[in-house]
C-alpha cells in the first residue's frame, strides 16, 4: 500500500529563520539507554506512553497499540533509509526524541510551552509536524499522513543530529520528500520517491501552467521566504520542485548526477564543503539561526561546485525531466 502526505504546505523548516538559540527541549531521560520497551508517560498534555526503540524515544498520547506498532516500525525503517543516503554507518550514541500527540490541542499546548517566541509561527502549521531543537513534534493527522509526516520530519532531525553541516533548503527539503512515499511490505516499510502523488500533482500544475521556478531561484529559496510572499501556491511549488530537483539528480540520465549529489551529502556529513569562513561557521553552528542570506548564497554555490556551473544547460535538462515525470 502506498502512503502519501497531504499537500497542506506549512511544514516547517520555517523555524530555520526563527531567531531562537538552540536549547534542546528538556528530556529527562535523554541519556539513558534502557532496552526497547514502553512505560507510562505522565504529562500535562494527556495520558501517554513512552516507547524506546533502537534509535528513537517516542513520547505519545496515541494509545492504540496497532497505530503505535506502525509508528515504531516506520521510525526504524526510516532511520535505515536515511542512513543509506550517506557513506559509512551512522550509529548514534543517544536516541532521537519524538513527541506524537493524538489531538491538535495537545500539540498546541506543548508547542506553547516549549518553543518560546517561535510558538506563534509553529501554531500556523495547518497539519502535522515540525522539528525544533533536535526534537520532532507531531500530531495525528490520520494513520497514513502521520507516517508520511514523521518520515519527512525525521530526515530533518537526522541531518540536524548527524551531519557536520546544515543543508541548504532545496537539498534538505528535496531529500525529506524522498521519504514521503511510503510502501508497506511484509517486513515493514520501504520508501519510494515515485510513490509521492502529492508532490507529483503539485509539480504537474507548475509544468502544465509553465510556471516552474527558475533553477537559480529555486536553489536560493527558503521556504520561509516563499511563504512570506504567498500562503499557498508558491510554497507548494517550492516543495514540489525541490522534490523534482533531487529526483533529477538521483535519476536523470541513468544516475549521471547521482555521484555529485552523494559527494555533496558526504562532504556535508564530514564537514568538508569548501565554503568561505563565515558561511562555514553558519553551516556548522546550529546555535546560530540559518539566515535567508546564507541559504541564498550557499544553496546555489554548492550546486555549482558539486554538480555543474552551467545552470542554463542543466536547467533545460531539469525542465525536460520534470515534464517526463508528470507525463507518466
Ligand atoms: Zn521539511
Amino acid at each position: 500500500m502506498i502512503i502519501g502526505l497531504a499537500c497542506t504546505g506549512l511544514e516547517l523548516s520555517l523555524l530555520e529563520e526563527c531567531a531562537l538559540a538552540r536549547n534542546r527541549i528538556d528530556d529527562p531521560v535523554a541519556r539513558s539507554r534502557v532496552p526497547c520497551g514502553e512505560e507510562n508517560w505522565s504529562s500535562p498534555y494527556g495520558s501517554g506512553r513512552r516507547w524506546e526503540t533502537p534509535h528513537y524515544r517516542l513520547y505519545t498520547t496515541i494509545l492504540d497499540p496497532d497505530r503505535l506498532n506502525e509508528v515504531i516500525l516506520l521510525l526504524e525503517s526510516a532511520h535505515r533509509a536515511y542512513s543509506v543516503q550517506l557513506p559509512g554507518r551512522i550509529e548514534p550514541l543517544t536516541r532521537s526524541t519524538i513527541y506524537l500527540f493524538s489531538i491538535r490541542s495537545q500539540w498546541e499546548a506543548f508547542t506553547r510551552d516549549h518553543t518560546g517566541p517561535c510558538a506563534e509561527m509553529f501554531l500556523k502549521i495547518q497539519e502535522g509536524a515540525y522539528c525544533f531543537n533536535g526534537s520532532c513534534i507531531v500530531y495525528d493527522i490520520g494513520p497514513e499522513r502521520t507516517l508520511a509526516a514523521l518520515a519527512h520530519e525525521g530526515w530533518h532531525q537526522f541531518t540536524s543530529r548527524h551531519l557536520a553541516f546544515r543543508l541548504p533548503s532545496w537539498l534538505d527539503e528535496g531529500m525529506a520528500m524522498m521519504f514521503e512515499g511510503i510502501i508497506r511490505t511484509e517486513e515493514g516499510f520501504r520508501f519510494s520517491a515515485a510513490a509521492n502523488a502529492c508532490r507529483l500533482d503539485s509539480l504537474s500544475k507548475a509544468v502544465v501552467s509553465n510556471r516552474l521556478i527558475s533553477l537559480p531561484t529555486l536553489l536560493a529559496a527558503s521556504p520561509g521566504e516563499v511563504l512570506a510572499t504567498d500562503h499557498s501556491e508558491p510554497i507548494q511549488a517550492f516543495y514540489s520542485e525541490s522534490y523534482a530537483l533531487v529526483r533529477f539528480l538521483l535519476e536523470a540520465d541513468r544516475g549521471l548526477y547521482e555521484p555529485d549529489l552523494r559527494k555533496l551529502l558526504a562532504d556535508g556529513l564530514w564537514g568538508r564543503w569548501p565554503l568561505d569562513p563565515p558561511s562555514l561557521a553558519m553551516a556548522a553552528d546550529r546555535n546560530v539561526p540559518k539566515t535567508l542570506e546564507w541559504n541564498r548564497l550557499v544553496g546555489p554555490w554548492l550546486f555549482r561546485y558539486y554538480v555543474t556551473d552551467d545552470l542554463d544547460e542543466i536547467e533545460s535538462q531539469y525542465r525536460a525531466f520534470c515534464a517526463r515525470l508528470v507525463a507518466r
